[in-house]
């Protein structure tokens, strides 16, 4: 096989290029050839404090002065301890070791693994089973893609994976069976239930989900009871409960954890993206005391990575706590959120088109489709998920997409801007999306 000399030696998932990051600030993000790009989705739901906050950027400053890196066997470190301490503070009673990572999917896998390590520790070695939602995404290495209910992503590993149980998410909105919507939901959280039954209860180890969907559903929020009766089926059959708040977490949606909104208590919850904001690749699994225990009591946790506590990835994360705190961000993305969903709402009218808008704080997603009564999608020939997103970044903002192939979901799109959004850039936002959702509505023929 021959191919021409690349124009770059980088290597990504396609072909895809964009323009070269210059600088940011804020809200916004620039080109190298002077474009400015108001960052609508935080880049991946990460820059939640916005981009160069000039006091993380001391913090990590003053942390390089000192160390960049100390061997977990060898020292402590500070940064990582405070920051734990900072967490554990902000999770529910008892859930309060934290294990640091450096992204998403490893805070995942090590959930995963804790959850079997425990299991086995407490003489259940037969359960392994972690029942997941279809669709969902819970990351890209091997162990997060087999609770991943993407088929497209997971297809190509099938031989390599150990396929997982999957129950569907609970996309209510898409049904149109004369039920209220709260026994929709019930009807979903039943299906756990009904899936533990099906695999035998005393093979299966956890059920994880994401408390607010993330991109894989377009932040799809289930009915109220579907929390309180996913976490009395874990409770009925023994099983953990684990939270995946690697993008709804670190106050993205009005409350620390996503999970908080229901008081839903979970076994142990995987945090990163908004965690680190984007000044470190930084994750963590928080996990209940009694499991981090019992795990260390039985020969220890068989895990583990290089980078994990690294000082200055642990410096910038408590730079980013501080300053959700000082700048009361949690309470922001509660204020920002609702006004923009109200405005997003609001597009509905003028676009018939949106199917449906969600999400909570500031996660939030609308749907395009081709009849809002029956919310058929889109035709997939318009690729709706990419050309929107190509006129909106032609227009200097920044959305995220995705299309749900083979699932019930259609084109649905993120609109996450940093938590530090203002009322005027949430104006800016609306003008610059609105613009793009007539110019696709010309160009397919809406
Ligand atoms: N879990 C969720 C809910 C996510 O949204 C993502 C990333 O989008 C991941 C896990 C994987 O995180 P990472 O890309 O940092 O490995």
């Amino acid at each position: 096989m021959t191919a021409d000399r690349p124009a770059s030696h980088l290597f990504y998932q396609s072909r895809l290029r964009r323009p070269m990051l210059a600088h940011g600030e804020g809200v916004y993000l620039w080109d190298s050839a002077g474009k400015r790009y108001l960052d609508g989705s935080s880049g991946a739901m990460v820059s939640n404090i916005g981009h160069s906050n000039p006091a993380v950027l001391d913090s990590m400053r003053r942390q390089m002065e000192l160390s960049t890196f100390g061997y977990r066997l060898h020292f402590e470190n500070e940064p990582a301890e405070r920051l734990a301490t900072r967490i554990a503070e902000r999770m529910p009673e008892g859930l309060d070791r934290v294990f640091f990572v450096s992204g998403g999917s490893e805070a995942v896998e090590s959930a995963l693994k804790l959850a079997r390590q425990y299991a086995v520790a407490r003489g259940q070695a037969e359960r392994w089973k972690v029942i997941s939602r279809f669709p969902s995404y819970h990351g890209s290495t091997l162990g997060a893609l087999a609770v991943t209910g993407m088929s497209l992503m997971s297809a190509p590993f099938a031989p390599m994976l150990r396929e997982m149980p999957k129950i569907p998410a609970p996309t209510c909105y898409l049904d149109r069976d004369g039920r209220t919507l709260e026994e929709r939901g019930l009807r979903y959280a039943h299906m756990l239930r009904d899936e533990i039954l099906r695999q035998g209860p005393e093979t299966c180890l956890a059920f994880i989900m994401e408390p607010v969907g993330g991109a894989s559903t377009g932040a799809l929020v289930a009915p109220d009871g579907y929390y309180a009766t996913i976490r009395a089926i874990c409770d009925e059959f023994g099983l953990l409960l684990i939270c995946d708040e690697v993008m709804s977490g670190a106050g993205r949606t009005g409350r620390y954890l996503a999970s908080e909104h229901w008081g839903l208590r979970p076994d142990i919850v995987a945090l990163s993206k908004g965690f680190g904001a984007g000044y470190a690749p930084l994750g963590a699994m928080v996990a209940d005391n009694i499991i981090a225990e019992t795990v260390i009591d039985h020969g220890g946790f068989v895990h583990g990575h290089t980078y994990a506590g690294n000082p200055l990835a642990c410096a910038a994360g408590l730079a980013v706590v501080d300053e959700i705190d000082r700048l009361d961000l949690i309470a922001a993305a509660a204020r920002q959120g609702a006004l923009l969903k109200g405005r997003l709402e609001g597009l509905m009218t003028r676009f018939p088109f949106i199917g449906d808008v969600r999400g909570k704080g500031l996660l939030l997603a609308f749907e395009l489709v081709a009849d809002r009564a029956t919310m058929a999608p889109l035709p997939v020939e318009l690729n709706a998920h990419l050309r929107l997103v190509d006129i909106a970044y032609e227009a200097g903002l920044i959305i995220y997409s995705r299309r749900t192939r083979g699932g019930r979901i259609g084109d649905h799109f993120m609109v996450c801007p940093p938590l530090i959004v203002t009322d005027e850039q949430i104006d800016e936002i609306m003008e610059k999306l609105g613009g793009a959702l007539e110019a696709f509505a010309t160009e397919a023929g809406l």
